[in-house]
């Protein structure tokens, strides 16, 4: 008989967006009358911006020509999508990435979720908590955390990193060495972001220690604030010690579409290997390439309508998350998050929990959000809402909430 792998049997409970989902559907089909808002799931909502969808069916019309056909994309992805990345989210910012550098695929989740592979079984992760949930599951998974405790919900072999209001929301260095540790940040689900003084102290840290920093920056492209770090390569000395993920998901409104990018530069070495070398391997063994039409739609991103595009309907989000961020102060909420991210990081009232405080939302408001609980232990307390909606969802919800 066949075996499963086991690690697989670990994982507790369902995934968190489908407990959510499951609770929702319960309730709308209870009440069927009542209609919902849902801030819960990080999903765009807006439709992709001219630029793109002209650049979109430009390369489909191509595809329908015999010399404009294209078949499998070169593994690490196009050269015409590689540079205008290099070029436009670092070297203009004075960061020394090549193109080469850049391995592009269909989204950070999978980078994030894959990019374990690389490392050591045995290797330490250090993760934030609360946590996008990416990280930690795919290294139980890999048979990489040890064993799991119901009552602390921690893995034994896990090193957490409190971002709770007594942190600032930002974690502090680990007491244990890691080998690996995951940092997000602008941050899902809190919201909050680093100074570049305090990054570069990680990037210091990362290469004092030996350990590698996979540094998720999903939603760079929500950044308000001068002091706020674009990328982990402004730091010196990432290039030695940190791995970048990127997203057009929540800049360019590809959820549906699916573009990513990890970037790795050559100097991560353990002795003679560079971590460039296996991610390579790896990603020519187990992948064929984001879509040709999709790397044209994001080469767009880049052009000079797609920028001023893309810029005004991350700025349509960014007026939701004042809506909210604001009107959730006016009702008496301490609110965090909002400024450099789409997401909006509230405590629940006191005596609730975050489930608790999902239920009455949803009950009395009927609004969907996201418990920060099912982000980590330290997420319990907090609740998460994001500023994807429309906006004339956004304010209906918010003067729900505000006339409980
Ligand atoms: N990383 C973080 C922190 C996210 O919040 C998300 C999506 O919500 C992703 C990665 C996934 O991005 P993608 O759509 O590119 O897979």
């Amino acid at each position: 008989m066949f075996k499963i792998n086991e690690d697989y049997l670990k994982l507790p409970g369902s995934y968190l967006f489908s407990t959510i989902g499951k609770k929702v559907n319960a309730f709308q089909d209870a009440n069927p009358d009542k209609s919902l808002i849902r801030l819960g799931i990080g999903d765009v909502t807006q439709p992709l911006v001219p630029a793109i969808i002209d650049a979109l069916h430009d390369a489909v019309s191509e595809m329908g020509r015999p010399d404009g056909f294209h078949g499998y994309a070169p593994d690490l992805g196009y050269e015409f999508l590689r540079s205008a990345m290099a070029q436009n989210d670092y070297q203009v910012r004075g960061c020394d990435i090549k193109a080469d550098e850049i391995f592009i695929s269909d989204g950070a989740k999978c980078d994030s979720g894959n990019i374990q592979e690389i490392f050591a079984k045995d290797s330490k992760i250090a993760v934030c908590d609360p946590v996008y949930p990416v990280y930690v599951d795919t290294n139980v998974m890999a048979g990489r955390t040890g064993t799991y405790d119901p009552a602390t919900e921690k893995w034994s072999d896990v090193i957490y990193m409190p971002c709770t209001k007594e942190t600032n929301f930002a974690p502090e260095l680990p007491k244990e060495t890691p080998d690996v540790i995951y940092l997000c940040f602008p941050n899902n689900p809190t919201g909050s972001t680093i100074s570049k003084a305090e990054l570069q102290t990680w990037v210091d840290y990362a290469n004092k220690v030996g350990a590698v920093i996979i540094y998720d920056a999903a939603y760079e492209a929500y950044i308000t604030e001068e002091d706020v770090p674009h990328t982990i390569y402004e730091c010196e000395g990432a290039r030695t010690c940190a791995i970048e993920l990127r997203s057009f998901s929540k800049n360019a409104g590809f959820t549906g579409v699916r573009l990513g990018a990890a970037v790795v530069p050559k100097d991560i070495k353990s002795g003679d290997t560079t971590l460039h070398q296996l991610w390579a391997r790896r990603h020519g063994t187990k992948y064929n390439g984001a879509p040709y039409i999709v790397q044209r739609a994001g080469e767009a991103v880049y052009s000079p309508d797609g920028k001023a595009q893309i810029k005004e309907q991350v700025g349509y989000y960014m007026n939701n998350a004042k809506v909210i961020y604001n009107g959730l102060k006016e009702a008496g909420y301490n609110v965090s998050g909002g400024v450099n991210a789409p997401y909006i990081w509230l405590e629940t009232p006191t005596g609730m929990s975050s489930w608790e405080f999902f239920d009455y939302l949803l009950e009395k408001a009927n609004v969907v959000g996201t418990p920060g609980s099912g982000f980590g232990p330290s997420g319990e307390g907090y609740f998460r809402l994001t500023a994807f909606g429309t906006y004339e969802n956004t304010v209906a919800a918010i003067n729900r909430i505000k006339n409980i």
